[in-house]
């Protein structure tokens, strides 16, 4: 950058306005969400988010979408609703942001700014439509495939029953068909595939059907093969979803169980017969999972039990604490329909379950 460019982006920078910016693009924006806040449905990257998860923080000059969990300054929003690239069309974002700050006048008339303001937002509308169409077709193909491949497992494997029985499940015929294994020679295996892994049914959000398959891989598998997922989902298919039972099979008069991994969420199939257990591959998925399992629950009248899962990252605690404030949000009360289920110093539900724990 030269020094003039250094110059001009400084004072950009200074005399540019969050209002300035939103109004610039014709985004509506109200003061909300944080201190100095400005928050719209409308973000960089898309028109049409459910929620106001857009916030342009008006003393920082810094924005966030909650939703796209996309950030950046003027610069990087420009160039985003510009279709820019902000470091290698740095020259282009920088005259664009220039104009809006009124440091250098509008090269453009009125009339052929608006016109070009309305191009970028239908050529953005387009992306978006085409974006939904290619993740539609690409679901259409997990769910076949994962469905396909789901039911081609095996109920019994000798391997995967022994894993089984040393994480104290000793039957597998309690974990009601929900617990199948994998197989090497199962049409549509992936390099993940072993022979008498435990594996779990992913069910898609939206009642779809089966969108993925996670497996737990054995120990004497990793030992051979030493690669650091626990748990990998069914190549070409979906890796989150609920694990074990689907959305609609919570009903009133039901518990329901949501657990945190392959092995937890086994061991729920057998701690809690009666329920509807509904396992979260990972952190990462559980506070999203936790609200739409929440707002079923709701309807139904039922229960949400949350079974915790601590690590030493305290990931888990975190994610289930954001879990819980979604739940409360969609209407559930703590400690009344929906319960941490505590089980001591145990680490998880696994090791509880190992030393005797038993839910009363
Ligand atoms: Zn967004």
């Amino acid at each position: 950058m030269t020094d003039v460019q250094k110059e001009l982006r400084d004072e950009v920078a200074e005399r540019i306005t969050a209002r300035g910016l939103l109004d610039a693009y014709g985004i509506r924006y109200r003061p909300g969400g944080g201190r100095n806040e400005l928050s719209a449905k409308e973000c960089p990257s898309r028109s049409d988010h459910s929620s106001p998860s857009f916030r342009f923080n008006e003393k920082k000059k810094l924005w966030r979408c909650w939703s796209c969990n996309t950030s950046g300054d003027v610069f990087a929003f420009v160039a985003a609703l510009e279709g820019l690239d902000c470091t290698r069309d740095f020259a282009q974002v920088l005259a664009r942001a220039a104009e809006i700050a009124g440091v250098t006048p509008a090269t453009l008339p009125p009339a052929e700014r608006a016109q070009r303001i309305t191009a970028l937002r239908q050529g953005r509308a387009a992306r978006e439509q085409a974006q939904r169409e290619l993740a539609e077709r690409e679901d259409a193909m997990a769910i076949r495939r994962a469905t396909a491949y789901w039911n081609s497992l095996s109920v019994r494997h000798p391997l995967g029953e022994r894993y089984l029985e040393g994480r104290g499940i000793v039957d597998v015929a309690d974990t009601r068909g929900r617990v199948r294994f994998d197989r090497t020679d199962a049409p549509g295996h992936d390099h993940w595939s072993s022979n008498g892994a435990p594996a779990l049914a992913l069910h898609d959000l939206r009642g779809r059907g089966i969108s993925g398959v996670v497996r737990r891989r054995l120990p004497e598998v990793v030992a051979r093969d030493p690669r650091g997922v626990k748990a990998p989902s069914l190549t070409g298919c979906r890796s989150s979803g609920t694990m074990a039972y689907a959305l609609d099979e919570i009903e009133t008069e039901r518990d329901v169980i949501v657990a945190e991994g392959i092995v937890d969420t086994i061991t729920a199939l057998v701690a809690w017969p009666q329920a509807v257990v509904l396992g979260a591959n990972g952190t990462g998925p559980l506070p999203r999972l936790i609200e739409e399992i929440a707002k079923r629950v709701v309807r139904a009248g039922c229960r949400m039990f949350l079974v915790p899962h601590a690590d030493e990252r305290r990931q888990g605690e975190i994610a289930m604490a954001a879990g819980i404030e979604r739940a409360i949000h969609a209407g559930l009360r703590l400690g009344y329909d929906v319960i941490i289920v505590d089980f001591g110093t145990e680490k998880d539900l696994n090791d509880a379950w190992c030393t005797g724990w038993r839910f009363l």
